[in-house]
C-alpha cells in the first residue's frame, strides 16, 4: 500500500519493450497544468478552455484569454500542448454561447457547431490562442470539439492555421467522425479521441445518468471497435491519435488502446503512475494481442474480464 502511495512517474511512458506511448495530462486551468508538470506529465493532451470562462455571463476579452492560456502553456516549456477550442453546451453550458432553452442540449448546437451562430468566438479564441503561443515556448496543438463531418474538420483546420497556429486538429466525440476518419485525416493533423461523449453517442446513453453506467463504458465493443476504425484511418496517413476521454486513465483500458495504435493518453494527473506501470508490464505486441481480445468480445463484461485475466500486474496496483 505504501508502495502504491509512493509511485511517482518520471515522465517516460513506454511499453516493456520501448514502445513510446506519450502520458499526458486533462488540465482546465494554470493551477492544474503547474501541479500536472509536477507530476511527471509529458505534455497537456487536452486543455478544457471552456473550463477558465464557465460561470462569465460574457465573453472573456481576447486579453483575458491570452492571459489564461499563457498561464497553462507556461507550465510546459517546449511540450506539446493540446488546447481544445470552447466546448459549450450539454454538461458544460457557457451562458455567452449556449441557448439553455433546446430540448435536446447533447444532439444540439454545442461545440464547434456554436460556430453557426457565432463565429468570430472561435476566432477571438484562435487569436489569443495564437499569441500566448508566441509568447511561451510550448508547442500548441489546437483542435476542436465534436467535428461530426469533413467540411467541418477542413473549415476548421484551415481557420486555425491562418492564425498561424500550425498544429490542427480534432476531436472524435461523434461516431461520424470515427466513420470519416479516413477523410478526416486529409485535413487534420492529428485527432483525440473523447471516449467520454463518443461513448455516449455511441451507446445512445446520457453521460450524466449514473444508472446507465453499464451502457456508458468505452469496455463496449462497439466502442472499441469505433476507437480501431479511427486508428485505422489515421495510420496511412501517419498522423497521431491519442485518447483523452475517462477511459485514458483505466491501466487495463490503456493497454487496449495501445494496441489498437493510439499514441498518447491523457489522463488526469493522479492516473499516470499506474498507467505507467501497467504500461511498463507489456509489450507493444502484448497489446495488440489483448486489443483484438477486447474488441473480439460479445460485451463489455467479457472484454473487461479477458482483458485483465492477461495484466497480472493490476493485482500490484489494487
Ligand atoms: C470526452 O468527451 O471524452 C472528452 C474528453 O471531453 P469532455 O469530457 O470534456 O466532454
Ligand atoms: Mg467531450
Amino acid at each position: 500500500e505504501l508502495a502504491q502511495r509512493v509511485r511517482v512517474f518520471n515522465g517516460d511512458g513506454a511499453t516493456k519493450d520501448g514502445h513510446e506511448v506519450q502520458l499526458l495530462a486533462n488540465v482546465g486551468d494554470g493551477a492544474a497544468a503547474r501541479s500536472a508538470a509536477e507530476a511527471g506529465a509529458m505534455g497537456i493532451g487536452l486543455f478544457r478552455t471552456e473550463f477558465c470562462f464557465l460561470d462569465q455571463p460574457t465573453e472573456p476579452t481576447v486579453e483575458q484569454q491570452v492571459e489564461a492560456y499563457t498561464q497553462v502553456l507556461a507550465a510546459f516549456p517546449g511540450k506539446k500542448v493540446v488546447v481544445r477550442t470552447l466546448d459549450a453546451g450539454a454538461d458544460k453550458p457557457l451562458p455567452f454561447l449556449t441557448d439553455a432553452t433546446e430540448e435536446n442540449p447533447a444532439l444540439g448546437v454545442r461545440a464547434y457547431r456554436t460556430t453557426r451562430r457565432d463565429p468570430e468566438v472561435l476566432d477571438h479564441q484562435l487569436e489569443a490562442l495564437a499569441r500566448a503561443e508566441a509568447a511561451t515556448e510550448a508547442k500548441v496543438w489546437v483542435m476542436a470539439p465534436m467535428i461530426s463531418t469533413v467540411e467541418e474538420a477542413r473549415a476548421f483546420t484551415d481557420k486555425a492555421r491562418s492564425y498561424g497556429l500550425s498544429t490542427a486538429g480534432m476531436m472524435i466525440e461523434v461516431p461520424s467522425a470515427a466513420l470519416m476518419a479516413d477523410a478526416m485525416f486529409e485535413h487534420a493533423d492529428f485527432a483525440s479521441v473523447g471516449t467520454n461523449d463518443l461513448t455516449q453517442y455511441v451507446m445512445a446513453a446520457d453521460r450524466l445518468l449514473s444508472t446507465l453506467a453499464d451502457l456508458s463504458t468505452a469496455w463496449q465493443p462497439a466502442v472499441l471497435r469505433l476507437i480501431k476504425t479511427a486508428c485505422d484511418g489515421a495510420a496511412p496517413h501517419g498522423r497521431p491519435v491519442g485518447v483523452c476521454g475517462e477511459a485514458a486513465a483505466d491501466p487495463a483500458l490503456a493497454v487496449v488502446l495501445v494496441g489498437l495504435g493510439v499514441a498518447s493518453l491523457s489522463m488526469t494527473a493522479r492516473a499516470l503512475p499506474d498507467v505507467d506501470a501497467v504500461l511498463k508490464s507489456v509489450t507493444l505486441e502484448d497489446c495488440r494481442r489483448i486489443a483484438a481480445l477486447a474488441v473480439g468480445a460479445p460485451t463489455a463484461e467479457e472484454a473487461r474480464t479477458a482483458v485483465r485475466a492477461e495484466l497480472p500486474v493490476l493485482e500490484e496496483l489494487g
